[in-house]
């Protein structure tokens, strides 16, 4: 069997890595359009924190390792054209058949809007953008950000630090809206209003970008402002771009491919994973776009084992993020407040301000639960502390995950130990 895999990021790799894992026989093939692989798209972000030196060690594998697992990479060679039905696919370079086709091509920082396909926005995504992006930052005292979620937020938190004059637009009234609820964020919004460095603007949407990055000046025009700047970030959503395959696929109206529960297409021997599709939600009775890391390598590695034979159904995602903004980590897993307006039944939340031990009484852990009223069985849990909690989001993301009611998990054996933990009777 031959497996032909188009896009070689977390979803096409970890496809192409399980593939010849469970079928060492099997051919695989990766075709990337761009002449390396393997870049971690908050390259940009770890390099203006210093967490690394160079942009090239921004890097989740190589080459190397993935040539000695036996799979043939055809670098810098772009797939322009499908032909489903004869099983082949015209690449810039040679025609290449396959018996599984595996679509993997991402997506990007440009959406659909008129506005964000301006040539003056900068992206950092991809490592050639991320180059272009340094470049500009280091000339520019004055950069606008435009998006305030995970990304925009990375972003401009880590350009302040640099000491770049910032400002920060978002059409939603909060940051970070999609895994938070307001009342969870204030200690970040109380942070980021200390700022000196940085501007916002909420509830602002941009209406027009006169310039170009090119040039030294920018003017971004809301409803109510005009700002200027010498550089412009887009960070709003990521949407994939599914012009090559000329209806031939059938799709929903976010621009993401339909897919059986064992990732094929609408089209036989055609499968589709990472940000190309939607994920069923474990606790919503309907799928979602959850562009995430996490969400694009599972989908790759569960593909992999329906490729020779429908096995696996994927059970889903329940969307777990975790940040470190303005001074603030941020960890966020299953559902905000704010999407009950999906879920049928009534819940019930709870926020706690509590230490982070007993010990460690003024060092504090904002955390929120959201249940469901009448089972208590837990949906979301939202946390904000100056200190790093991070890893403690996966506890509950299991939890959430086992459909543990609140009580259940107050009585699980947690460890108790006096300067890193509180007893657990105390916290729920
Ligand atoms: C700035 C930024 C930071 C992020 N940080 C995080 C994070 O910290 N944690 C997290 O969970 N998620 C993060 N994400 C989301 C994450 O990047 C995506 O969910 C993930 O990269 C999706 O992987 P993928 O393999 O589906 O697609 P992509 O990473 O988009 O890769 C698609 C690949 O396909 C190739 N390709 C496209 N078209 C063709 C073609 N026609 N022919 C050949 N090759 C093609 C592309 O060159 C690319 O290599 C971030 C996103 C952005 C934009």
């Amino acid at each position: 069997m031959k497996t032909v895999i188009i896009g070689a990021s977390f979803a096409g790799v970890h496809c192409a890595l399980r593939a010849k894992q469970l079928r060492p026989y099997e051919e695989v093939v990766i075709i990337e359009k761009e002449e390396t692989l393997g870049y971690i798209p908050s390259g940009l972000i770890l390099l203006l924190n210093q967490h690394i030196k160079r942009l090239d060690e921004a890097t989740f594998i190589s080459k190397d390792a993935l040539e000695k697992k036996g799979i043939h990479l055809i670098l810098g060679t772009s797939a322009t054209k499908f032909n489903f039905s004869e099983q082949y696919i015209e690449t810039t370079k040679d025609r290449v058949y396959y018996d599984k086709l595996v679509l993997a091509m991402g997506s990007s920082q440009i959406s659909q809007k008129l506005v964000s396909n301006h040539p003056g926005f900068l992206t950092y995504k991809k490592k050639k953008d991320s180059e272009l992006a340094l470049e500009k930052i280091e000339l520019s005292k004055e950069i606008a950000v435009i998006g305030a979620g995970q990304t925009g937020m990375e972003l401009a938190s880590a350009l302040v630090n640099k000491g770049k004059e910032v400002t920060l637009i978002e059409s939603m009234s909060y940051p970070l809206y999609k895994s938070f609820d307001e009342d969870v964020i204030g200690p970040l919004i109380s942070e980021m209003s200390q700022e000196s460095k940085l501007t916002t603007y909420f509830s602002q949407t941009v209406k027009e970008i006169k310039g170009d990055n090119l040039e030294s000046e920018l003017t971004i025009v809301t409803q109510q402002n005009t700002i200027s700047c010498e550089a412009a970030f887009l960070s709003t959503n990521v949407r994939p771009d599914l012009s090559l395959f000329e209806e031939q696929l059938d799709y929903h109206t976010d621009q993401t491919l339909k897919i059986d529960a064992y990732f094929e297409t609408s089209q036989p021997n055609v499968f589709a994973i990472g940000d190309l599709v939607q994920v069923p939600s474990m606790l919503l009775n309907q799928s979602m776009y959850s562009p995430l890391i996490n969400n694009a390598i599972r989908s790759g590695q569960i593909c992999a084992e329906n490729l020779e034979e429908k096995k696996v159904a994927y059970q889903g995602s329940i969307r777990v993020i975790g940040t470190y903004v303005f001074g603030q980590y941020l960890a966020s897993c299953g559902l905000t407040e704010a999407d009950f307006f999906l879920y049928e039944e009534p819940i019930e939340t709870l926020i706690l301000d509590i230490p982070l031990s007993t010990i460690e009484q003024d060092k504090k852990i904002k955390i929120k639960f959201t249940y469901n009223k009448n089972t208590k069985i837990l949906l979301g849990v939202q946390m904000i502390s100056r200190e790093n909690i991070l890893e403690k989001i996966n506890r509950y993301t299991l939890a959430i995950e086992s459909k543990m009611t609140i009580d259940e998990l107050a009585k699980k054996d947690h460890f108790y130990h006096p300067l890193y933990a509180n007893p657990v009777s105390d916290i729920i």
